[in-house]
């Protein structure tokens, strides 16, 4: 099939073709609708599971996207595409999938990264009980970031003050501090929350539904974003030195992993993180199963060539959200220019995603099958 037929225009489109294939795939099939968040027509929004393979695997490969909203357009692709291409009826004995579609289906819906709530869902899984972690650099650029107008003027402005900062603490200290996590201002840049997302909360329910027999979990968390043509970034949050690591460099490749690979295909040095789903996820799994895996990002955006192009999506979410509104006679241009930044329509791109994620799926489900049989002689 051509790959286009696996990318959709919306949200609504998305999640009908998941379910359907999913369905006629044979998959078990699970369904959790958003309380109060709706999509742009008012149509309801969900979070959906498929399962396949056998009810008792004690190895599953759990495989999400949409946690950054509208990244979702090119993970429920490879989704779709690794269903409708015979995934379900090749997979090795014993290993089961468990498909999670849209994770964040509020940010998917609307073509934003963010849940409803501002969150980046991928700096809310931590424990909010105890004081977050502070980042007092984002509290010093966090007015310079957020102007009113996205003018000329209100551009130079920023980019004036955006280059003061970097004259006294570098330029690294800048994207980290925007990009790391904060958890002061609920209108700002990479918010992390100040309590679990619903989708934190549903998604640690599919897993306390699903994944209770499961020893070996495999993770593929599907994202998109840094520049270039569907060429995959391996983001694994192991410890680098630890079994889960390697495992993961068995299965995609050492120089996949590499952190000089990485950064290359980043772009830039990666900031330090806090409160990722990852970690959410292994620390679901405590103590019952393993888990190997990585955030994989599709890249796709085109060649960044200045500082305020470089934050102009998230400039566009923040304004959209907090000053213009997303009913502002802009929003729909705004939009489409965030959608191109992370699910670019040229062939070339949606090719590539395809291509590229099934082989990933394709070695991780070798790899897993590997690991069960490895378990497997350990025990003998
Ligand atoms: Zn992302």
């Amino acid at each position: 099939m051509k790959a286009s037929a696996y990318f959709s225009e919306t949200y609504a489109q998305a999640r009908a073709q998941f379910v359907a294939a999913a369905q006629e795939a044979g998959g078990q099939m699970g369904s959790y609708a958003h309380p109060t968040a709706k999509g742009p027509d008012g149509e309801p929004l969900f979070m959906d599971t498929a399962w396949f393979g056998p009810d008792d695997a004690e190895s599953v490969l759990l495989n999400t996207c949409g946690a950054h909203g509208a990244e979702g357009f090119g993970g429920s692709a490879a989704q779709l595409a690794w269903i409708r291409e015979n995934g379900p009826k090749t997979l090795p004995a014993g290993v089961a999938v468990l498909l999670v579609h849209a994770v964040n289906p509020f940010g998917f819906a609307w073509t934003l990264r963010g849940t409803e709530n501002n969150v980046d869902l991928n700096r809310n899984f931590l424990d909010h009980r105890v004081p977050h972690p502070e980042n007092e650099l984002y509290d010093e650029i966090h007015t310079i970031l957020c102007p009113a107008r996205l003018d000329k003027a209100a551009i130079d402005k920023m980019l004036k003050g955006g280059a003061n900062f970097v004259a006294r603490h570098g330029q690294w200290a800048l994207e980290d501090a925007i990009s790391r996590g904060q958890y002061t201002h609920p209108d700002g840049y990479h918010f992390g929350g100040t309590e679990p997302e619903w989708s934190n909360l549903t998604l640690r329910l599919i897993i306390k539904r699903h994944l209770g027999q499961a020893r070996r979990v495999g993770f593929i968390d599907w994202h998109s974003g840094p520049a270039g043509n569907g060429e995959l970034i391996h983001l694994c949050f192991s410890n680098p030195k630890g079994p889960e690591f390697a495992r993961a460099a068995r299965w995609w490749g050492d120089d996949a992993l590499d952190p000089k690979t990485v950064e290359a295909m980043w772009g830039s040095r990666r900031p330090s993180r806090r409160g990722i789903m990852f970690w959410g996820v292994e620390s679901e799994l405590l103590g019952r199963a393993r888990v190997t895996g990585a955030v994989i990002e599709f890249r796709s955006a085109r060649p960044k060539t200045s500082a305020a192009d470089a934050l102009r999506v998230s400039m566009l979410e923040r304004w959209l959200r907090f000053e213009g509104g997303l009913d502002a006679p802009e929003a729909a241009a705004y939009q489409e220019e965030i959608r191109e930044d992370y699910a670019p329509r040229r062939a070339a791109w949606q090719e590539n995603v395809i291509e590229n994620a099934l082989t990933c799926y394709e070695q991780t489900l070798l790899g897993m099958a590997n690991w069960g049989r490895e378990d497997l002689r350990a025990a003998d």
